[in-house]
């Protein structure tokens, strides 16, 4: 067993550490997270530094890279801003399942103008429905002619106000049990297609610098040929999906977590009650060693479920426990941050309630914490 990064992996997280120290501009974060904007041009610029696609080959653009490096590069891009790194982060979200499960024109089509930042995608699951119980999805994508015909609404989709496409998870045939009546089919310019529509959520609690969507499908018309992967196995590939988009997640969270963590200390170091620095308290101490072990263990879980996917070797209950652990933590941390800080960790200009804000969300998408641990421990139980 060797936990040291290689040096390819170090150079990757340095470079990361350097583009968002250098490029993520605070004061726009908090106009982003203020005002709900996207921040459009930012995610040109880190595809044009190789942060977007990392994990495609480069024959399509990417750079062939593991989730071990990619999960990397998520840390320290949420470790610096909580608001900044998601919308770059999230940029390709629903396109793994064109990396996974779709043919090579599908991947030249689309994951080459990802790669270079000219196209944002999106993953539409859940329906206002069901959201954990995604084998109940009702939307269906029912053949006619040479198309699928789409009829439904999702809900809740991350992009959907800006994405040029993305994977739609819908029933293509309603007399065939359940968990193999669904198929993935891919959605191209979305923002000007008839027959659907897509209405903003509004502000949320956190992450507002993305987009959050409901997108309604009405006799929308989709060419067969953007079936991706194979007729049936939609529910499969799905639940594939997010065993890799899980591991990325569970990064954002520990960047998230970490980040609040630094601004903590550095003012704990400074900050004087009763005549000296309160991180002098014991009590403060405790909090520091506490947040620090949760820390390494949360990155321990995700380094080793993005390995064992990256040897080929994916993990399902190690993927479930990162994202469950680091979320958790993430939100602890958070909160904790924003206590050390006493009144002004309330306040908007220490940035912690913000980051606060924007972990809170690890908790419940790409799988909430209760369904992770019935993930867990469904797997370690097994039937009786
Ligand atoms: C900001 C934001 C962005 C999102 N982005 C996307 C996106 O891009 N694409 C997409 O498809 N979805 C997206 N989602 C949706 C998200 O994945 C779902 O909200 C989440 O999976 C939970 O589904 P639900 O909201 O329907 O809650 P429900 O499934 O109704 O759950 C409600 C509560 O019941 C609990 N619960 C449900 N079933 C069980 C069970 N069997 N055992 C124990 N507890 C249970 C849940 O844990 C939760 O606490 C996003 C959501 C938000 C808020």
């Amino acid at each position: 067993m060797d936990f040291r990064l290689t040096e390819e992996q170090q150079d990757i997280k340095n470079a990361a550490k350097e583009f968002a120290e250098g490029e993520f501009d605070i004061e726009y974060a908090r106009k982003c997270d203020e005002e709900h904007i996207y921040p459009r041009e930012l995610v040109r610029k880190a595809a044009k530094e190789g942060f977007i696609g990392m994990a495609f080959p480069e024959e399509f653009g990417g750079q062939g890279l593991g989730v071990l490096e990619t999960s990397l590069v998520g840390e320290e891009f949420a470790r610096v801003d909580s608001s900044l790194s998601l919308p770059i982060l999230a940029a390709t979200f629903g396109s793994e399942q064109i990396l996974l499960f779709g043919s090579d024109e599908q991947k030249e089509k689309y994951l080459t103008k990802i790669a270079a930042g000219d196209y944002i995608s999106c993953g539409m699951y859940t329906e206002p429905d069901a959201g954990s119980d995604a084998a109940s999805y009702k939307t269906t994508a029912i053949k006619d002619g040479d198309d699928y015909v789409i009829n439904g609404t999702k809900t809740f989709i991350t992009n959907g106000g800006v994405a040029n496409g993305g994977a739609l998870c819908a029933v293509t045939d309603p007399d065939a049990p359940k968990f193999s009546n669904m198929s993935v089919i891919w959605i191209d310019d979305m923002q000007n297609k008839e027959g659907i529509t897509i209405s903003d959520l509004g502000r949320k609690m956190g992450i507002n610098s993305t987009s959050t969507c409901e997108i309604a499908f009405d006799n929308c018309r989709v060419p067969q040929s953007n079936l991706v992967g194979d007729e049936g196995m939609g529910f499969m590939q799905a639940m594939m999906f997010f065993d890799t988009t899980r591991v990325g997640v569970g990064a954002m969270s520990v960047g998230m977590a970490q980040g609040a963590f630094d601004k903590a200390l550095d003012y704990a170091r400074q900050r004087k009650a009763f005549g000296i620095p309160i991180a002098k308290f014991e009590v403060t101490m405790f909090k520091f060693a506490e947040m620090a072990t949760k820390l390494e263990a949360a990155k321990n879980l995700i380094y080793k479920a993005a390995s064992k996917i990256d040897a080929g070797n994916p993990d399902l209950i190690l993927s479930s426990m990162a994202k469950w652990y680091a979320g958790q933590i993430a939100v602890e941390i958070c909160d904790e941050a924003i206590q050390i800080h006493g009144g002004y960790g309330y306040m908007a200009d220490y940035d912690v309630e913000r980051f606060y804000r924007d972990a809170k969300i690890k908790e419940i998408y790409e799988g909430t914490k209760e369904i992770e641990k019935y993930t867990i421990a469904r797997a370690i139980i097994g039937k009786i």
